[in-house]
């Protein structure tokens, strides 16, 4: 017997479900991952559909696979191109007699399922389906994913009381060899179409792909460190390696399994200590797993402009606008320094990324897909249901959304940012501003300015919008949305 198991966004070893069935076969296994050439494309906006920080991950963490699988006796086989027709070659050259792989819920990638489940079916090769992206199965869950809440406190109530979490599988010790076969070389970035991204040492993490290396990022967070006993007080930080996880980037390619870190969080809670933070940490792992089953419920709606609630408001496609977000040139210090680390890095912390989507679609205006497009292509942990389902939150036409909410940015600065250390980090510019006037630079008189070294309007922007005025109007025009649904 042999099956083909293809990887996709599950570059682990570990709690890998189609691996541990085919094992439990005695099947002869045939690892494959195909670089999509899809995802090289561009996005509807004319964006990198994966950016040069992603790709590099995407590299690394499928180097880290095979690295794996060859110390255990077997190897990857590497290709690009479309993977349900990269898959039907091999099952056909290498005559297998299944495939197996991990189910996703979004558009384009059931797509690419859907084709390679009918090209299986007319060659008469079995295949497997299997879930395993979440903490939580779907077999599991109290209620079918038709019916999973819409709102997020009810899904956690729900699951909470009455589901349990899946020990995870166990990760193999030896492995079948491959057949003579050719394995493929990894795409360089270049070949990617991609121009390799320069590290910028001010990053908060210098993030490398595969298992062994999100593994030590666990065992740093958890154990050396000892940081996850402060995690609910800390999460909300901007600046630094500790304050968060950053356990996103190797969840978003299934280098670790959330079932995996479920299971460290446990023996941490019984060898250390378990309070508040410990479980905070599940909490937001959480909401992971919610925008994964609210994507597997409302289909394709999430990617459209009336988003899931299908509120019809009036955005803006402005792109001077725009690209003075993108490029961290508003004028407003908390945006722009996010803005900056995002294109600087491929990463923003929490707490930015919903200040700078509030901006864009509360104090702008401006259409949500072009801010949540801009994530995909730049992010390092982009991963499509927590992103769009979150661009959906912010921008107010999520599922829940309830009426027209917005974030201060003035005092979240203050409230997150407090002496000005984090812009000040980003925006050099602004080195010499003194505390009280560091989130407000446009307060400068002319004389401060040059104090300070900066000349608005020349080395650093003047306001792009009026705050109040700005967000009133989009009240304005969301409300009308809200009128007429
Ligand atoms: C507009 C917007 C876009 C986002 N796009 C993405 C994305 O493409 N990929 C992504 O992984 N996260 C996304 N997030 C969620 C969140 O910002 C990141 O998961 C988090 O900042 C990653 O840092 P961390 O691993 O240190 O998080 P931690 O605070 O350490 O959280 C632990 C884990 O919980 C999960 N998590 C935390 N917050 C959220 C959340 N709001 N939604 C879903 N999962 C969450 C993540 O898997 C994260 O790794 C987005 C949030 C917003 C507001």
């Amino acid at each position: 017997m042999r099956i083909l198991i293809w990887f996709r966004n599950d570059l682990r070893l570990h709690d890998h479900e189609p691996l541990h069935r085919a094992l439990e076969q005695n099947a002869q296994i045939i690892p494959v991952y195909c670089f999509d050439s899809r995802q090289f494309g561009t996005t509807a906006f004319g964006f990198e559909k994966t950016g040069g920080y992603r790709a590099q991950f995407l590299r690394e963490s499928v180097a880290g696979l095979r690295q794996a699988l060859q110390d255990r006796g077997s190897d990857l086989i590497v290709s690009y191109g479309k993977p349900e027709d990269e898959v039907i070659a091999l099952a056909k050259a290498l005559k297998v007699d299944a495939v197996y792989w991990h189910e996703e819920v979004t558009a384009e990638e059931l797509a690419v399922d859907r084709a390679l489940e009918k090209q299986l079916k007319q060659l008469k090769v079995g295949y497997e389906v299997y879930w395993g992206a979440t903490l939580y199965h779907p077999d599991d869950l109290p209620f079918e994913i038709d019916n999973l809440p819409e709102v997020f406190t009810s899904f956690r109530k729900k699951v909470e009381k009455n589901s349990s979490i899946y020990p995870t599988f166990p990760t193999p010790d030896r492995l079948p060899a491959l057949p003579e076969c050719d394995r493929g070389d990894i795409p360089t970035l270049e070949q990617l179409g991609l121009t390799p991204q320069s590290i910028d040492e001010r990053g908060v993490l210098s993030f490398a792909g595969g298992t062994a290396a999100g593994l030590a990022r666990m065992q740093h967070y958890f154990w050396e460190a000892d940081c996850l006993r402060r995690y609910k007080e800390t999460r909300n930080g901007m600046l630094g390696a500790d304050y968060s996880s950053k356990f996103s980037p190797w969840l978003a390619l299934g280098c670790l399994s959330p079932r995996r870190i479920y299971e460290a969080v446990q023996a941490y809670e019984s060898e250390r200590t378990q309070n508040n933070s410990t479980y905070w940490l599940i909490f937001e792992l959480l909401w992971r797993d919610y925008f994964r089953l609210v994507c597997a419920k409302h289909g394709d709606r999430v990617f459209y402009k009336g988003g899931l609630r299908g509120l019809d408001i009036e955005w803006k496609q402005d792109w001077e606008r725009f690209d003075r977000w993108r490029e961290g040139e508003t004028g407003y210090p908390l945006v722009d320094a996010n803005m900056r680390e995002l294109a600087a890095t491929g990463f923003m912390s929490n707490r930015g990324r919903q200040n700078v989507a509030s901006f864009l679609t509360k104090n702008l205006g401006i259409d949500w897909r072009m801010g949540a497009e801009w994530f995909e292509s730049v992010l390092i942990d982009y991963d499509v249901c927590s992103n769009w389902g979150n661009w959906n939150y912010t921008a107010g036409v999520g599922n829940d959304a309830r009426g027209f909410r917005y974030f201060n940015i003035p005092k979240q600065s203050k409230d997150y940012d407090p002496e000005g250390k984090y812009v000040k980090h980003w925006l050099p510019e602004l080195q010499k501003v003194p505390i009280k006037k560091i989130h407000t630079p446009w307060k400068l008189d002319r004389e401060e300015q040059k104090r300070c070294g900066v000349q608005l309007g020349v080395d650093y922007p003047n306001p792009v919008v009026d705050l109040d005025k700005s967000v009133k109007a989009n009240e304005k025009i969301y409300n009308a949305a809200l009128d007429r649904a």
